[in-house]
């Protein structure tokens, strides 16, 4: 037995390391599967002889169902932070902050006095707050923050939280250290994807499943969690902000990279606005920035009110989501003769922003939103980055009124198709925003490129020159051109010669542009470089293309359900005979011998003088492998202007970052 337990205790350890690196670090040491058959061997372990050790990672499944929250009282008193919601009063509780801190010198003139305050900026995450419990090393509890002295035992849901240390090498004392438990957008999004009820929001998602009694359900989020504040230490103390971070990251607590310090105020100031303008960015909810002093003697001096640590402010940032009534949807024709709802609610302020349009995505997100019947009634809605603000769900439990489905096409009147969420008009030919929508994509810059093509320009020729197919602009002449309202001479014969041109872009741009369901330019380019024919991917199956990486079975069956239809592959031929080429670019052997071969490189920020698409373009030749996201194995970091958390993460792991643009430049020259 004693081997068995030496042997649990040895995988134990082993797979306890692993997950740090994985969840902790982003820096995962060993492959899943290696990883599955140590975990394999304890488990087997465990039911074979009844032991389960308290710090395995089997553990973390979940495990029963439980009959309710056990009381915790924290050892230290969860406070909660004065709130500033302008630079105003963030420089209000500066100024209390400075004259406290001169008081006290001066009452004390026998002490070493309290240093000029300095500040640290952190992110106020959006989730729920957990009180951790590590007696001699061993997570003993864990707990919401209730009413700040008493908290709910939440330890089996917090367990499942991967990143979350089971065991910690401080193991001479007891402590409590505080954080928030969040859900990342990404996996909100995935998880989203396929499930039966979709969440309305990751700060809702995440409280609930902690919350949740039945840990199995916690488990199946996903969450994970960041700490900032050893709340009560026997056995260790800090003398700065730095050092207890410092303590968190040896016991190997996910600390977020973003940690910013600051001896001047209006630094912290210009840093949050900043921030502010950054936030969108990140793959979690923030609601705001903390702002604390970092000398913890002068954290001692200045105290507590009854409710908030003197030393402390929250920063808030505007919201990003809100609630508004939702008045009408409208149903709108794509170019690929997709039907989506758009939502118009009830004017509200969003983050600066006048929202009056919302997105509802599909037919089929109405039902899962249980949105049928809210017509009229109280919706939440969400700002994000780039498209209008989306609406997430009921905010009351009002019935509203019935929102119609269409069952022909608001545009031209033919029946509607179902497949699966959506609703499609299949008129490729005659359905105007939708001809117009596929002309003007097929002309757009990063597909054929056709230098002064407009929707304007589609619009026109649709209407008085019968263009219905991207087929039709290589028959256009100069009389039909010129009889157009606002086509002059010049004008007609500019864009004659911009189609001309056109014919000579290359497979990947021709195959984005001709509009694939669900396929973008990251995929039409990986097909082009790939077949390198244009027969070789009109005839290609679900099954190969499943093969390739990035595609998956919904979009190897909008490939393959694409060119078998007759009317594009009339279209496409078309094109063809009139002299469209649509060959694979020559291949550009990447360099082997350049400062960027071999390397890692992640572009962040806006570079004035190409785009980031251009420059990923010439590292690759350079025989650069350029990825999305900064970690340990990033070589290089090129940050262009408003680099927002990727540049702060590169300048936590002490990646080399390159911010002059004109040495940067250099550098792809030589
Ligand atoms: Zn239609």
């Amino acid at each position: 037995m004693e081997a068995v337990l030496h042997r649990m205790e040895e995988l134990i350890t082993l797979l306890n390391q692993y997950n740090y690196h994985y969840y902790t670090l982003d820096n995962p040491i060993i492959s899943d599967q290696e990883y599955n058959a140590l975990y394999d061997e304890l488990t087997a372990l465990e039911t074979e002889h009844s032991v389960v050790l308290p710090h395995s990672p089997t553990t973390r499944v979940g495990g029963e169902l439980l009959a309710g929250f056990e009381p915790h009282r924290h050892l230290a008193r969860l406070w909660s932070l004065d709130k500033a919601q302008n630079i105003e009063s963030l420089e209000a509780w500066n100024q209390r902050v400075r004259k406290a801190v001169a008081d006290y010198n001066a009452k004390h003139p026998d002490e070493e006095p309290l240093p000029d305050p300095t500040y640290v900026v952190e992110l106020k995450f959006d989730g729920l707050t957990l009180n951790l419990t590590y007696r001699d090393g061993e997570l003993v509890q864990a707990a919401t923050r209730g009413n700040g002295t008493v908290g709910e035992g939440i330890l089996a849901q917090v367990k499942t939280i991967r990143s979350i240390p089971l065991r910690i090498p401080f193991d001479n004392g007891t402590i409590e250290v505080q954080g928030e438990g969040i859900m990342h957008l990404s996996v909100l999004e995935a998880y989203n994807q396929t499930a039966a009820e979709p969440l309305k929001n990751a700060r809702n998602a995440a409280a609930g499943a902690l919350r949740n009694l039945n840990p199995r359900a916690t488990a199946e989020r996903k969450l994970s969690a960041f700490f900032y504040h050893v709340g009560y230490a026997d056995g260790v103390s800090f003398g700065s902000h730095q050092e207890m971070v410092q303590f968190l990251r040896n016991n190997q607590f996910k600390v977020n990279p973003y940690l910013v310090y600051f001896s001047d105020i209006h630094e912290v100031q210009a840093e949050l606005e900043q921030l502010a303008l950054n936030r969108a960015e990140l793959d979690f909810l923030i609601d705001g920035a903390v702002v604390k002093v970092t000398d913890v003697r002068t954290r001692d001096a200045l105290g507590y009110t009854d409710k908030f640590p003197r030393w402390a402010i929250a920063y808030k940032f505007e919201a990003e989501e809100t609630t508004t009534i939702l008045e009408s949807v409208n149903w709108e024709v794509g170019r690929t003769g997709k039907i989506t709802p758009v939502a118009r609610v009830q004017p509200v302020e969003l983050a600066g922003v006048t929202v009056q349009n919302c997105t509802l995505n599909n037919r089929g997100d109405i039902e899962r939103k249980n949105l049928k019947h809210a017509l009229g009634t109280r919706v939440f809605i969400r700002r994000s980055n780039d498209v209008i603000p989306e609406i997430l769900g009921k905010a009351d439990e009002e019935i509203g009124e019935e929102i119609p489905f269409p069952d022909t096409c608001p545009s031209c009147g033919t029946p509607l198709e179902e497949r699966g969420a959506h609703l499609f008009c299949n008129n490729k030919l005659a359905c105007r925003p939708q001809t117009v929508g596929r002309i003007t994509h097929f002309a757009s810059r990063d597909a054929m490129d056709i230098d002064t093509f407009s929707i304007m320009t589609a619009e026109q020729l649709y209407a008085e020159r019968e263009v219905r197919d991207p087929a039709d602009l290589y028959e256009l002449s100069f009389d039909d051109l010129i009889g157009l309202e606002r086509f002059g001479e010049k004008k007609a014969n500019k864009l004659l010669a911009a189609i001309e041109t056109s014919k000579e872009r290359e497979l990947a741009s021709f195959l984005y542009a001709l509009g694939i369901p669900n396929t973008g330019k990251a995929t039409t380019r990986m097909l082009a470089d790939h077949y390198r024919q244009l027969d070789a991917i009109m005839s290609a199956t679900a099954e190969e293309l499943v093969e390739l990486p990035d595609i998956g079975a919904i979009v190897a069956e909008s490939i393959v359900t694409f060119f078998a239809d007759p009317v594009i592959r009339e279209s496409i031929e078309r094109m063809r005979r009139l002299g469209v080429k649509a060959e694979a670019e020559q291949r550009v052997e990447a360099r082997e011998d350049s400062i960027f071969s071999g390397k890692t490189v992640v572009l962040t920020g806006t570079l004035q003088q190409m785009t980031r698409d251009e420059a990923a373009k010439r590292l690759e030749t350079l025989g650069a492998k350029v990825s999305g996201s900064v970690s340990k194995k990033t070589d290089f970091v090129i940050a262009g202007e408003s680099a927002g958390s990727k540049l702060v993460k590169a300048r936590d792991l002490g990646v080399t970052v390159i911010e002059d643009e004109d040495q940067f430049i250099a550098m792809l020259n030589q």
